[in-house]
Order: C-alpha cells, then sequence, then structure tokens
C-alpha cells in the first residue's frame, strides 16, 4: 500500500524534556495524527511529496487548539475510517461524508462543507437521468458514497478505482461509461477536460472530521475550532487557495 508521513510543525516540542513533565503535559505534546487520503483535491492533495489541502488545515488548526504537534499520513480511502477505529490514528479526515453506517462506528465533529455527488460524462455520451445509468458500467473510488449510490441506489456493482481520477483515466479510455465522484475531486478531474462534463448533484452530503468514539472533549475542541474557521471566514479562504492550486496542479 502506498504510504507516506509527513510530520508537520514543531515535532522537537514532542521530545523536549518529556522526562520531566507530568502525564498531562506529555500527552499535550503527543502530535496529533491525521489520517487522509490524498487524491482528493482540494481537500486533500499532494504538493510535491507533502500532504495538502483544506481538511489538512482544519486538523492542523486542531492540533494548535490542543498545543500539540500535528502529523498527517495518507492511505486508501477504504482505510480512513478503519485507521480511527483501530486508534492508528487521532482524526479521519478525507472528504468524509456523514452517514448513519459511519455513525455506528466513529463519532463525527459538526459538518464543515455541505456537497454531494455528481455524474462525470463524456460530452459525446450525455448524462440525462439516473435511470440511464442501471444498465451501464459504472466508475467510482472504492469505499466511497458513490460506491454505495451504485449497490444501494442502481443496485449493481461498481467498477472501482483507488482515486477520483483514476475512475476518471477508465472513464476516457472507455472502461467504463460513467463515473460517479464527489463534486470538487470530480472539477478537478474534467478541469482542462473539454470532451468531459458534470451533472448536476445526485445526492445531498456533509464533510465531517471522524475520531473514535467516546472522546467527548476531543470532539468539542474539534467542533470549536470549525466553527470558528467558519465564521471568521478562514476556512473559505482556504477553499479558494486549494481550489486554486489543485487546478494549476491539474493542468500542468
Ligand atoms: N465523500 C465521499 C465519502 O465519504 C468520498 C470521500 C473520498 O473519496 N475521499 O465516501
Amino acid at each position: 500500500m502506498r504510504k507516506l508521513t509527513l510530520v508537520l510543525g514543531a515535532c522537537a516540542l514532542a521530545f523536549a524534556g518529556c522526562d520531566k513533565k507530568a502525564d498531562g503535559e506529555a500527552a499535550a505534546a503527543k502530535p496529533l495524527r491525521m489520517i487522509t487520503e490524498a487524491t482528493f483535491p482540494p481537500y486533500e492533495f499532494l504538493r510535491g511529496q507533502e500532504i495538502v489541502g483544506i481538511d489538512v488545515e482544519i486538523c492542523r488548526a486542531v492540533a494548535q487548539k490542543l498545543g500539540r504537534p500535528f502529523q498527517a499520513e495518507t492511505v486508501d480511502f477504504d482505510s480512513v475510517i478503519p485507521a480511527v477505529i483501530s486508534g492508528k490514528a487521532d482524526v479521519g479526515a478525507a472528504g468524509i461524508t456523514v452517514t448513519e453506517d459511519r455513525k455506528k462506528n466513529v463519532d463525527f465533529s459538526i459538518p464543515y462543507v455541505k456537497t454531494g455527488i455528481v455524474v462525470i460524462y463524456k460530452k459525446d455520451n450525455p448524462f440525462k437521468d439516473v435511470a440511464q445509468l442501471k444498465d451501464k458500467r459504472i466508475g467510482v473510488q472504492g469505499g466511497t458514497t458513490s460506491e454505495n449510490y451504485v449497490l444501494e441506489q442502481l443496485k449493481k456493482e461498481p467498477e472501482r478505482s483507488k482515486s477520483p481520477a483514476e475512475a476518471v483515466a477508465a472513464l476516457k479510455s472507455g472502461r467504463v461509461d460513467f463515473v460517479i465522484a464527489d463534486v470538487d475531486p470530480a472539477k478537478n478531474c474534467v478541469k482542462g477536460e473539454s470532451d468531459l462534463a458534470l451533472s448536476d448533484f445526485i445526492t445531498s452530503e456533509e464533510y465531517a472530521v471522524a475520531i473514535k468514539k467516546g472522546q467527548p472533549e476531543l470532539l468539542k475542541t474539534i467542533d470549536d475550532t470549525i466553527a470558528e474557521l467558519k465564521a471568521n471566514g478562514q476556512l473559505e479562504k482556504w477553499v479558494q487557495q486549494f481550489t486554486e492550486e489543485s487546478d494549476k496542479l491539474k493542468e500542468k
């Protein structure tokens, strides 16, 4: 599995005078470990070797509020929630849609964006309505709400890829007829591709940060951080900044 770990921020803090610190202080200096899936611009993507994006900044702000160093790691999307459940990571942020099923396994913060999934299609094979998809090959990123949509609404097996971009490559080469993906990475995928287009939303979803159940204090810190980032306009600035940066990377 492709893995990449980045230790960001004041890591040295974690080791500063550990032996003299009280337990609480030592815990405070442990890095906040974010788990994500960095093929999902503008929420998380790679700038060279560095994992960057809106979700990374939200989690970094949480770490700052806690006075802890910060690190981010990328895995396949279907490994993100398991890493949170097992305690391998402290926070999961990967454009994760809040769903009733996931709520059984993790706790979610307040949402930080309202969004949804769309159909990506070739202009020479236009998307008309959902009924049209039933007997077609549909590409999705594995483990996502797009996969659930195909399984539950279209009652069929999708063609699974590791990323929205990989699913779109399958569309371009004719291995699938349509792709379903979250709107923002979908927009990034069709940037500069004059033969591709997007439908309107076919679902309504919200992203939130996922943590292991039973940590009300951590959850409150994340909720407070998100509320502040919304209120002071910082979240919106990151949306613009990382949309522009990931669009530029796509154009290269
Ligand atoms: N929002 C979608 C989901 O939670 C896709 C997320 C992703 O691929 N990173 O399933």
